[in-house]
């Protein structure tokens, strides 16, 4: 807990025990019928006792408020009013009531994620020359079963006892802790370290944990206080049939992963038989959240685009890991966090050679990330690499971090970057029945000394008949220690009792049923199934987050009304440019509508206003859409380019207009670079006054 805060809970609780000590102290004055001096005195004590409670009160409140909701809520209301009202976002199927947790983006909403997801292919798919791929989204449930999801993708659910009504168990606990911490100052200085420390592993704990703690707390139904079950796992996919017999199970697919690892035979032939490589994909995913809220923050249908990077399980080093290594940013590994403490910046390189990063591939695509991420406008000083805690990372795992962004709700993770080791690739070989595996091939053989099993399968069937099959694969499925076991004690003893867990019990073994023996062999190549390394990114919850960094307001020109305003870079820019007569006139329409063709000639997405409103109106208009770059035909040979944050104009010749404002759309080159090639126009001839 911050140390200002646990101070002043300590001091309070001192205070509020020294209050209650002197009212005792007052009455037992009075009712001992003490002279009248000493009870104005002790009167007076309690007075002054109580100023000082309520003093230490306010500055916790003040303390607390520093990180509390409240201005961050009423941050979050503006922008998503703006949001909302210029049509970023629209709740789906409004004129039905809508759905929770299904959201349409609106036509500059669209435009966003569209950039995004260019500017995803070109950093990825691009410059890593990556393999991509589409599949579809509904999937046959044998395939998800392999994965795990049929048994395992889900979340825990309390219901509430009496009305039936669903809520995800964490965020109970979640809501709670922070309520109490945000409001109650009566909470002790343990309470609350403790409530911190419950929130910090809150990823981490187990159902029968999660349960215990609700009920420690006692905490019941938020709607209606009635008492709630006990937490219990609710699979969070959305279950289909395929075709119309109803015979064949499906699912929306809840990832998009599985797609490209049931495809890696493929797509490892078309890499040519090579390691390392990695496919991606963009595509919708479909998961049935329990209590969807915060906006577009937890959905039940979203964008994810995903990357499955196969590497050799004993070589994970990455050709371009020089290129991130030397990267610097706000890290927050496990024993940091399990310790309560703050994220750190970290170099890379530095978290690799620790040993606090598993690998160097994992930190090429996290140091990728961080580059991704802060290239769209994500404000570095509020994003951070969270190490997954040991419970919450799965067990095959080799290690996760999560891109988390800090917005008003907190910090949300918004990319999961995971090696996921083997895990994925050989489930789907065991059930499948397929190998996806590769192969290293030796420049020169090696000769490897091989444990052979042979079942001897005439002997076998005599003794065991239909259930042969069983105890053979039981035996060839002995690991080394095992078979050398066996081999010892069939040579002493002639037979051995042997375990076949298929047939849950043991049975008979004798010598002429199995021959072991280890032989020395050449080997040509070495076969083994690849790691896998997955970056997922949620495309909405990265754009609800950039919503939140890039807007600001500022004050109209007369200071009488806060005008909003969108700093997306021009990269994410929904519309690059708006072209403006700046007053009503045919000559400047004309021009402004050749500006237009040109614009559009070259792919610059913009928009013409040639409505008589002010000037200043269009920009404010314009502005609070993220648009960067305003063009103002003011003459028939020349024209303005203002750009939205530091609202500084320039003097372009119409002929020029288009090619510069794609220049500093492109990239190719900044405001800054440009601003000093041309003649600065003074803002006095447009003013923005509105
Ligand atoms: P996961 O497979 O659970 O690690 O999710 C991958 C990414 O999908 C996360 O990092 C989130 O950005 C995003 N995501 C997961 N669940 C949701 C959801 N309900 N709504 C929006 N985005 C989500």
């Amino acid at each position: 807990m911050d140390g200002a805060e646990e101070t002043l809970r300590r001091d309070l609780a001192n205070k509020q025990a020294a209050v209650d000590a002197q009212a005792v102290a007052v009455r037992d004055l009075k009712t001992g019928g003490a002279p009248k001096p000493d009870i104005e005195a002790a009167v007076e004590a309690l007075k002054v006792l109580k100023i000082e409670t309520e003093s230490i009160a306010g500055k916790l409140q003040a303390v607390i408020a520093g990180t509390s909701s409240g201005s961050r809520e009423a941050f979050r209301q503006a922008v998503v009013n703006t949001l909302e009202r210029r049509l970023f976002y629209i709740p789906s199927f409004r004129i039905y009531g809508g759905v929770a947790g299904l959201y349409d983006y609106g036509p500059p909403g669209t435009d966003v994620k569209m950039n995004v997801l260019a500017f995803w292919r070109q950093h990825f798919v691009i410059e890593e020359n990556m393999l991509a791929v589409d599949c579809p989204c509904v999937t046959p449930e044998v395939v998800l079963k392999a994965s795990g999801h049929v048994d395992k993708f889900t979340d825990l659910m309390v219901k509430d006892e009496k009305t039936g009504t669903c809520y995800r168990a964490d965020h109970l606990l979640k809501d709670f802790c922070k309520e109490k911490l945000e409001k109650d100052l009566t909470l002790s200085a343990e309470k609350a370290s403790e409530m911190k420390h419950v929130l910090a592993v809150l990823d981490d704990l187990s159902a029968e944990e999660l349960g215990a703690k609700l009920k420690e707390y006692g905490i019941t139904s938020p709607d209606t206080k009635n008492p709630l079950s006990e937490p219990y796992p609710f699979n969070l996919m959305f279950q289909t049939s395929i075709g119309p017999s109803g015979l064949s199970p499906g699912y929306m697919r809840p990832e998009t992963a599985q797609g490209i690892f049931v495809n890696f035979k493929d797509l490892y032939y078309y890499n040519g038989n090579k390691l390392p490589f990695a496919a991606a994909q963009i595509g919708q995913a479909f998961r049935n959240e329990i209590s969807p809220r915060q906006g577009l923050l937890r959905v039940r249908e979203f964008t994810l685009a995903e990357i499955e990077h196969f590497v050799d399980p004993d070589d994970k080093c990455h050709p371009k890991y020089g290129d991130v290594a030397n990267l610097e940013f706000l890290m927050f590994p496990r024993e940091e966090q399990l310790a309560g403490k703050q994220a750190n910046k970290l170099c890379l390189g530095e978290a690799v050679s620790k040993g606090t990063v598993n690998n160097q591939t994992l930190a090429y695509f996290i140091g990728r990330v961080y580059l991704f991420l802060t290239h769209l406008g994500i404000d570095k000083e509020r994003l951070r690499f969270r190490q997954h805690l040991p419970n919450e990372m799965a067990h095959y795992a080799a290690d996760c971090w999560d891109a988390e962004i800090e917005c008003s709700y907190g910090w949300i993770e918004c990319v999961g970057i995971a090696d996921r080791s083997a895990y994925d690739l050989r489930a789907h070989t065991e059930k499948s029945g397929i190998p996806l595996i590769a192969h290293e091939k030796f420049s020169e053989p090696r000769e490897v000394e091989k444990l052979v099993i042979t079942p001897v399968k005439k002997e076998l069937g005599l003794t065991f008949k239909g259930k042969q099959k069983m105890v053979v694969e039981a035996l060839e499925a002995m690991n080394e220690v095992e078979a050398m076991e066996m081999k010892a004690a069939l040579e002493s003893k002639g037979e051995v009792e042997f375990q076949v867990c298929t047939l849950g019990k043991s049975v008979t073994i004798t010598k002429s049923m199995v021959s072991i023996s280890k032989e020395k062999k050449k080997e040509y190549q070495r076969v083994f199934t690849p790691s896998v390394i997955e970056p997922s990114f949620g495309i909405g919850r990265i754009i609800y987050c950039l919503f939140e960094h890039c807007f600001y307001t500022r004050a109209s020109k007369d200071g009488d009304e806060q005008l909003n305003v969108f700093q997306f870079p021009p990269l994410v820019a929904p519309i690059k440019c708006s072209v403006f007569p700046l007053v009503q006139n045919h000559e400047y329409e004309q021009v402004a509508k050749q500006i237009s063709k040109s614009l559009a000639a070259i792919g610059i997405s913009h928009k013409i206003d040639i409505t008589g409103t002010s000037i200043g109106k269009r920009y404010a208009r314009t502005d609070e859409l993220g648009v960067p770059f305003a063009i103002t035909v003011d003459s028939t040979t020349s024209v303005t380019i203002r750009e939205r944050d530091s609202k500084d104009q320039i003097r372009v010749s119409i002929d020029e207009v288009a090619s510069v404002v794609k220049e500093v759309t492109d990239g190719q080159s900044t405001w800054g670079d440009v601003k000093w090639r041309y003649p600065t126009h003074s803002s006095t001839s447009i003013v923005e006054s509105i």
